[in-house]
């Protein structure tokens, strides 16, 4: 489908709740914003998705294990981390329209809008020019755009110094200096700008108090900190090494909209690899490139994707980027890729008063290493996928399909069995046959309506094979297969039916890409 599409997140959402993919939560009650509950098929998509991950870090790497800590954690973690006293957002209201939003983000927007003057300019020139144009050098010497790019870094450096010093009072004037309206009121009646802090607190155990409020974890990077050494020392670990997670986290997000884009319960697959200090822009860049690797194997599109870096980067960080994915909302952040120097071993060690270090036998000293971490979002990842996956089709006969082209690996259900009609020993036959592959493979029976009809369903959850059992199979043992994509069918043998499956639905394939 087209990127940019208004509507094609209107229809995701509207065709996962009717093939059960997600769900809104509790629904019967209305629902709970910014919270969503996975479904028959969505449940199987994710776990998949979530298998690609953790084989191609963990099994496909020597130096890389797995970890699953609780989501609980001592609150002095999240002091350490610096969550408790910097993880807040920047917050403005509107008065006219009532609506709240994070200030960054409009200044944001306000910029976007910029370089959307540049682009412009760029294409009149790249028309203008033709084949003679260079655009490094137009951006770089025209007037015009040299004097855009100085606004934009100006309003960048305000917006850093307002952050860097909290000084709140700056970021409004920055806001009202350069105008920006309320995009549903229009009106520039803003309110103060307030923090507001993304954890959310209870109290642990029966006495309530300062001294009991615990946080649901906002990332599960810290998990994986604190049990740095546990690790370390059990597994023999040797730097450089990784330890990877999947968990879920809670951010008690302001502008919590876009579907599962941007969730208030969300689940993340983070992995920390700790190396020699010196070493780290290299396995960033390592990193960077094999995290790329892993997305393109997909076949979600090249173009897909794009790096962001960062340019401001947070005080601990001293190299950080995130790849873009093109969503239907536009190019957003789906994974990150940061270099965090030493700063959370070091804030942990300083905080626990233990030792969190890497004996070098090589340079025969202690130091603490250093840390390269990829965080990626599995519910932002299970909405790149479905958005590049759904596809309206109008056939050769004129008639239409609605089928999503899930990379078979993740596919919820691999293979349908289809008894042609419900009688003469054909649902037996078909029943035979998933019993056969259901070990292996994800099947379903259906036997109900026109084949035509249970094709169509299959190809809407994304079923990348529908075997049919008819009057021949009873008599040379052979079927026929349909693929999804080319819908095209072919007689086979039945035994094939398992070779096609192991050769084009299983994560092999796909982890060999990598
Ligand atoms: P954003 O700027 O979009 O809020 P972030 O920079 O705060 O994201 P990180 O803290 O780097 O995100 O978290 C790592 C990953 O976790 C993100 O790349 C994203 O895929 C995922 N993630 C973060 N917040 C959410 C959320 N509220 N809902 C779903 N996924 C999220």
């Amino acid at each position: 489908m087209a990127k940019n599409d208004d509507n094609l997140l209107k229809k995701i959402v509207s065709h996962s709740k009717e093939y059960g993919f997600i769900f809104p939560s509790s629904e019967i009650y209305d629902g709970l914003a910014a919270t969503y509950d996975y479904g028959q098929n969505g449940v199987e998509l994710k776990n998949n998705i979530k298998q690609y991950w953790w084989k191609s870090m963990v099994q496909m790497n020597e130096n890389i294990v797995g970890i699953d800590s609780a989501i609980f954690m001592h609150p002095t973690t999240w002091k350490a981390s610096g969550h408790v006293d910097a993880f807040n957002d920047p917050l403005i209201d509107n008065k006219d329209s009532k609506k709240r939003y994070r200030a960054d983000v409009l200044v944001e927007d306000h910029i976007a809008k910029i370089e959307g003057k540049i682009n412009k300019e760029v294409a009149k020139a790249a028309k203008r020019f033709g084949d003679a144009f260079n655009k490094e050098e137009f951006v770089s010497t025209n007037p015009r755009v040299v004097g855009y790019k100085e606004k934009i870094a100006s309003i960048e450096k305000r917006m850093q110094e307002a952050i860097d010093t909290q000084n709140y009072d700056d970021f409004k004037t920055l806001i009202e200096d350069l105008d920006i309206s309320c995009p549903v009121s229009g009106s520039k009646n803003w309110t103060d700008v307030r923090q507001f802090n993304l954890m959310f607190s209870t109290e642990l155990g029966s006495v309530a108090g300062e001294a009991s409020t615990i946080y649901l974890r906002p990332e599960t990077a810290q998990g994986i900190f604190v049990n740095y050494l546990n690790v370390q020392k059990s597994a023999r670990m040797k730097l450089p090494f990784g330890i990877a997670q999947i968990g879920k986290a809670f951010r008690n997000e302001i502008i919590a909209r876009q579907f599962i884009f941007r969730m208030r319960e969300f689940e993340q697959m983070e992995m920390q690899f700790f190396v020699k200090p010196g070493d780290e822009l290299d396995w960033y860049e390592k990193w960077k490139e094999k995290r790329m690797k892993w997305h393109k194997a997909l076949g979600l599109g090249e173009n897909s994707y794009r790096f962001h870096n960062h340019l401001n980067l947070a005080h601990y960080a001293n190299a950080a980027a995130d790849i873009e994915y093109d969503f239907p909302m536009g190019f957003k952040e789906l994974e990150g890729i940061h270099s965090r120097t030493d700063f959370d071993l070091t804030a942990h060690e300083n905080h626990s008063g233990k030792k969190l270090q890497f004996f070098d036998p090589q340079e025969n000293k202690n130091y603490v290493p250093f840390v390269v971490e990829t965080s990626i979002g599995l519910d932002r990842m299970f909405l790149a996928v479905l958005s590049a996956a759904y596809n309206e089709e109008t056939l050769e006969d004129g008639s239409e399909r609605i089928v999503l082209n899930i990379p078979p690996a993740l596919a919820p259900t691999k293979v349908a069995v289809l008894p042609l009609t419900k009688k003469d020993g054909l649902p037996e036959k078909a029943r035979e046959l998933i019993d056969e592959l259901k070990f292996d493979f994800t099947a379903q029976y259906d036997e109900k309506d026109a084949i035509g009809k249970r094709y169509r369903r299959q190809d809407a959850i994304g079923t990348p094979y529908c075997v049919t059992i008819d009057h021949q199979t009873l008599e040379d043992n052979t079927v026929t297969i349909r693929d999804r994509d080319s819908m095209e069918q072919v007689r086979v043998a039945i035994g094939e039916v398992r070779v096609t499956l192991e050769k084009s639905t299983s994560l092999t394939e796909l982890l060999r890409k990598n």
